[in-house]
C-alpha cells in the first residue's frame, strides 16, 4: 500500500458524514466515519494503537458520497484496516470472503453441484457458521463452469468492432446468465465480447478484508490488461459497479506507483449501452410481449462514483417495464460484509427501509446492477432479483 496517506486536515466536524453512514446508524458497535476516519487518522500518524470499532466500517462509501469537503473517509478506513492487517493476522474467514476468485479456482475440478452440496448443505453452513460466516447469509452459489470458459466457446457472430470486458468475480463465478445477457446486447449492438486472460478479481475483497499486497498484485495484471487494450484502441467495460469503482478510483488512490504506469479507464457497461441507443446502434424497441413492474436500487458503489445511474436510465426508457428507484439507501450487504457472523444483523437492519419499499411496492422484481446487492435484495424481500442487462434482454429478445 502507499505511503502517501491523504491528510485528514480537511475535515472541519461538520457530522453530515455521521448522519449519512447507515452502520454508525445501525449499531454503537462503530463509533463512527468522522472520530474513525479523519480523527482517528490524526493518532494513527503518531503511532497509536487501532481503534477496535474501525472493522464495523462496510466500505459503503456513503460518507465519501455525502461528506461536503471531500475527505476520503473509506480511504482512510480501508489503508488503516490494510496496516493493521499487516501485524495481526487476518481470520481465515476474512481470507476465504476476500478470495473468492483463488476460492473458486481451488475448487474448479470439482462438479458444481458438488461443491454447492459442499459449501450450502446446512452441515456445512453450521462449520462455516463456526469460522465467522454467518448461517442465515445468502451465500451465492457456484455456477457449472466459469463465465469467461464458456463465452471462449461461443460463437458471437462476424462483429465490426471489439469490446473487451472486465467480467468481475460475481458474474465469472456464480452468475454467467448476467454475463451472457450482456454478450447478446453488445453482439446486438455490434461488438464482439473480448476478455483479456489476465483480468482478475479487481481486489476489493481483498482491500476490505486486509489483503492489500494481494490487492496489489492482482492490479497489477489488471493494468497490464488494460495498458494492452489501450494501445489497441479497444475500449473496456464492466457491468459491475464496485469493480468500476475499484479499478478507476481505488487502485490509482491505493498503489499511485502502478497508476503511472497506467491510468485505468473502465467504462460503466450500463452507460456504454446508453450510447450505443444513442450512436443508433442499438434500438430499445421491444421484440417480445414481457412487461414488468420493477423497484430499481442504486449500489451504493455506483451513486460513489456520481455518474447517475444509466442502468436507472435504460430501464426508464423500456415501455414495457414499470420502473421505480427505491431511494432507500444502502442494502447493508457490502460485498462481504453482510455475510460475517457478527454483521449479518446490521446488514439486515441497514437493508430493512429498502426491503419494506420493495415489498410495499407491489413490484414482481427488483434491479440492481450489484451482484451481492441482489442477492441481499432476494434474501430480505423474497422476490427475485435481476441486473437491468436481463431485463434489457428480455425485452429486445424475439419470443418464438
Ligand atoms: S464506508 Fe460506509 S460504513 Fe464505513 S464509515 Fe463510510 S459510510 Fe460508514
Ligand atoms: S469527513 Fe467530511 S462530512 Fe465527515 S465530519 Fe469531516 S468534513 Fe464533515
Amino acid at each position: 500500500m502507499s505511503t502517501h496517506h491523504p491528510t485528514p486536515d480537511a475535515c472541519i466536524a461538520c457530522t453530515t458524514c455521521v448522519v449519512n453512514c447507515p452502520v454508525a446508524r445501525a449499531t454503537p458497535n462503530y463509533l463512527g466515519p468522522r472520530l474513525i476516519g479523519p480523527a482517528y487518522e490524526r493518532f494513527r500518524l503518531l503511532g497509536l494503537d487501532e481503534e477496535k470499532s474501525l472493522h464495523y466500517c462496510s466500505n459503503c462509501k456513503n460518507c465519501d458520497i455525502s461528506c461536503p469537503h471531500g475527505v476520503p473517509v473509506s480511504t482512510f478506513n480501508m489503508m488503516a484496516r490494510a496496516d493493521y492487517c499487516r501485524t495481526h493476522k487476518p481470520t481465515l474467514r476474512d481470507w476465504v470472503l476476500g478470495h473468492g476468485e483463488l476460492l473458486a479456482k481451488l475448487l474448479r475440478p470439482l462438479p458444481a453441484g458438488l461443491k454447492n452440496f459442499g459449501m450450502l448443505n446446512p452441515l456445512t453452513r453450521k462449520v462455516l457458521d463456526k469460522i465467522g460466516i454467518a448461517a442465515d447469509a445468502p451465500l451465492p452459489a457456484f455456477a457449472p463452469a466459469r463465465f469467461r470458459d464458456r463465452l471462449a466457446g461461443t460463437y458471437q457472430g462476424m462483429q465490426p468492432r471489439k469490446i473487451a470486458l472486465f467480467p468481475g468475480c460475481f458474474i465469472d463465478i456464480y452468475d454467467p446468465q448476467t454475463g451472457f445477457d450482456l454478450v447478446w446486447l453488445l453482439n446486438r449492438a455490434g461488438y464482439e465480447v473480448i476478455i483479456p486472460r489476465e483480468f482478475s478479481c479487481c481486489g476489493l475483497p481483498m482491500i476490505a478484508n486486509g489483503f492489500a499486497n494481494d490487492a496489489k498484485a492482482n492490479a497489477k495484471r489488471n493494468l497490464r490488461a488494460m495498458q494492452r487494450m489501450q494501445e489497441q484502441g479497444i475500449p473496456v467495460i464492466s457491468s459491475c459497479p464496485s469493480c468500476v469503482l475499484m479499478l478507476n478510483q481505488d487502485v490509482p488512490e491505493f498503489f499511485p506507483d502502478l497508476a503511472q504506469t497506467c491510468t485505468p479507464h473502465v467504462l460503466d457497461a450500463q452507460a456504454f449501452l446508453l450510447d450505443c441507443v444513442e450512436r443508433g446502434e442499438l434500438s430499445l424497441e421491444p421484440q417480445s410481449d414481457f412487461a414488468e413492474r420493477v423497484v430499481y436500487h442504486a449500489p451504493c458503489h455506483l451513486r460513489a462514483q456520481g455518474g447517475g445511474l444509466p442502468g436507472y436510465e435504460l430501464l426508464r426508457q423500456l415501455p414495457n417495464i414499470h420502473v421505480e428507484n427505491a431511494d432507500a439507501g444502502c442494502c447493508g450487504i457490502s460485498g462481504s460484509y453482510g455475510f460475517k457472523k457478527e454483521k449479518y444483523a446490521i446488514g439486515m437492519e441497514v437493508g430493512a427501509p429498502l426491503f419494506d419499499r420493495v415489498r410495499r411496492s407491489g413490484a414482481g422484481l427488483s434491479s440492481s446492477e450489484c451482484g451481492t446487492c441482489r442477492l441481499q435484495l432476494t434474501h430480505g424481500t423474497r422476490k427475485p432479483s435481476v441486473h437491468p442487462v436481463s431485463l434489457l434482454r428480455r425485452t429486445l429478445e424475439k419470443t418464438a
